[in-house]
């Protein structure tokens, strides 16, 4: 069996930690074993020093080239990869598509915004201004990139675009990588970092690859670093909350739990292209990936009128799905397993929990007759009182359960309604409005977005044209308040922010336009 190794100062090393095993999901078959790595000191000192100042040698245009090269190497490699991805993550190969095309995307985003950022070693990102009315002083704002280690702790779910979209963002900013994937889903994602190491397309030092547990990578971190953090909210507070992160008061961006909302809106008539749509799109996202997507819709509040209506077809299509959910090696499987023994217990547990709330109406959450031995959970969909979904306390609107599983609230149709039980999920990444009323949506916009990373809104008018929300594109900020973790990533020069210091320089105005 193959061992996987981690990439550290250079060279590619084991570990000395216990051997664990990483398995097929489908299956429950062995793939891949590991050892982790305890002291990570030396790596790390070695990618601030040598990786920081091998990428600030280089200009942005360079650094975008850089990206484009990775982004061809990705391509080259995606068969082999998204197969990789049905194997070692359950994926079927649409999902497998989503993660790894969407890894090639971000390289491909980022090396285009390149083109505009200019050649210099920063970013101009606002004009000189006067710092009185008359006066010759002036400031303007740059970007410089960080002077420390970039350490991106990513999440199971998305082994590739997690580990290189994060890493297409700081490279482009100028800071050398540390990824350490999760352990589950590793073998996806040290094949994508043997890829680019045997590349040599980035420069030494600035990328290395930890496989396994974290071993003393926190006890590291200085000030100039920056942890970007995927996962859950209890992992993220740890990492915040370590002594040395808050000494040294590095920049720690957490993406974590969301219970993403959909609202249809009153005037959403059944047999129109936008029901269509809020049905198409509300399987898509509890079935996606198994509904292992931090995206994925949670709560479908719906008004009373339609309640029956969109209840029955979700039973309908999301029925079909249980029949077809399985080993996604096998032809007419639409819906994978979770990843790992642990996320099959944890759903099951959290389904009960939802229970207290609201009443199951499909799915049997300890089925087993998959036709294979892996870690399967059919759709479930459960249903609360209109009285129930008022209540900030009840379960859907505080507990993640991370797989095919949501909640349809009925509401009273009136965007105050909608826009309560939104703020009860007390900050989300994602939530969409179905409506063609003008006036709903404008109000939605300023007392749901409040809550939310994104708001989507979709209409009669676009509802051809529509993408499912839990896709995240380059361009648009990946991120949500509160229980979401109160990061911000992606988003063309919002994410490179995130890596970069903005500093104010100040002189007299002619000496500022010659420097910057
Ligand atoms: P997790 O258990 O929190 O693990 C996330 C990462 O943190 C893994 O790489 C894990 O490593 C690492 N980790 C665990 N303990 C650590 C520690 N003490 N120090 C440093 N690193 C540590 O989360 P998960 O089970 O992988 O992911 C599921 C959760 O992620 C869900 O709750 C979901 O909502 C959230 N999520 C959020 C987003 C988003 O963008 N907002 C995206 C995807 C998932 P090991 O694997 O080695 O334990």
């Amino acid at each position: 069996m193959k061992e996987l190794q981690s990439y550290l100062g250079g060279a590619w090393v084991s570990g000395d930690g216990d051997v664990k095993e990483v398995v097929n999901p489908s299956t429950g078959e062995a793939l891949a074993s590991l050892r982790s790595v305890g002291d990570l000191a030396e790596a790390v000192a070695h990618a601030r020093s040598v990786g920081g100042k091998n990428l600030r040698a280089m200009s942005l245009p360079q650094r975008g080239e850089m990206l484009k090269a990775l982004a061809k190497l990705m391509h080259e490699h995606r068969e082999e990869l998204l197969e990789l991805s049905v194997r070692s993550g359950g994926n079927t190969r649409g999902d497998a598509k989503f993660d790894v095309d969407g890894a090639t995307g971000v390289l491909g985003t980022y090396a285009y915004l390149a083109k505009s950022l200019g050649e210099g070693p920063w970013i101009a990102v606002s004009d000189p201004v006067e710092v009185m009315r008359g006066s010759k002083i002036k400031a303007q704002d740059v970007l410089v990139p960080r002077h420390g280690l970039a350490i991106h702790i990513n999440a199971f779910n998305f082994p590739a675009w997690g580990m290189v979209g994060k890493l297409a963002v700081s490279l482009l900013a100028g800071m050398p990588v540390l990824s350490k994937p999760a352990t589950s889903t590793v073998a996806l994602a040290a094949r994508i970092g043997e890829i680019i190491v045997e590349s040599k397309i980035i420069p030494e030092g600035a990328f290395s690859l930890l496989v396994g547990s974290a071993g003393n990578l926190l006890d590291q971190v200085e000030a100039q670093d920056v942890i970007a953090f995927t996962g859950s909210a209890d992992t993220g507070l740890r990492i915040r909350s370590h002594e040395a992160v808050m000494k040294s008061g590095a920049r720690v961006n957490v993406e974590a739990d969301s219970l993403n909302a959909v609202v249809i809106g009153p005037d959403v008539e059944q047999g129109s292209e936008l029901f269509d749509l809020v049905i198409r799109d509300c399987v898509t996202e509890l079935t996606q990936k198994a509904g292992q997507k931090c995206t994925a819709t949670r709560r479908i509040l719906v008004p009373q009128s339609r309640l029956e209506a969109v209840r029955e077809a979700l039973l309908d299509r999301l029925g079909e799905i249980a029949s077809k959910t399985g080993d996604t090696s096998q032809d007419g499987v639409r819906m994978g397993p979770l990843s790992t023994r642990a996320q099959l217990d944890d759903a099951r547990a959290g389904i009960k929990v939802l229970e207290a709330s609201a009443r199951r109406i499909l799915g049997d959450p300890e089925r087993s007759d998959f036709g294979a031995d892996g870690f399967f959970l059919e759709p479930v969909l459960l249903e609360a009182t209109e009285d129930a979904a008022k209540d900030p306390a009840a379960a859907f609107h505080n507990h993640e359960v991370f797989g095919p599983v949501a909640t349809l609230l009925p509401y009273d149709g009136t965007v105050e309604a909608a826009a309560s039980i939104i703020a009860a999920g007390e900050g989300s990444l994602v939530s969409t409005l179905y409506t063609d009323d003008r006036g709903f949506a404008a109000t939605a916009v300023a007392e749901m977005a409040p809550y939310l990373g994104r708001l989507v809104v979709a209409s009669e008018k676009s509802a051809g044209a529509s993408i499912s929300p839990g896709c995240v594109f380059p361009v648009v900020v990946h991120g949500g308040p509160g229980r979401a973790g109160g990061g911000a990533e992606l988003g063309g020069t919002t994410g490179l922010a995130l890596y970069m210091q903005r500093t104010t320089i100040q002189g007299g105005g002619s000496q500022l336009a010659r420097m910057l």
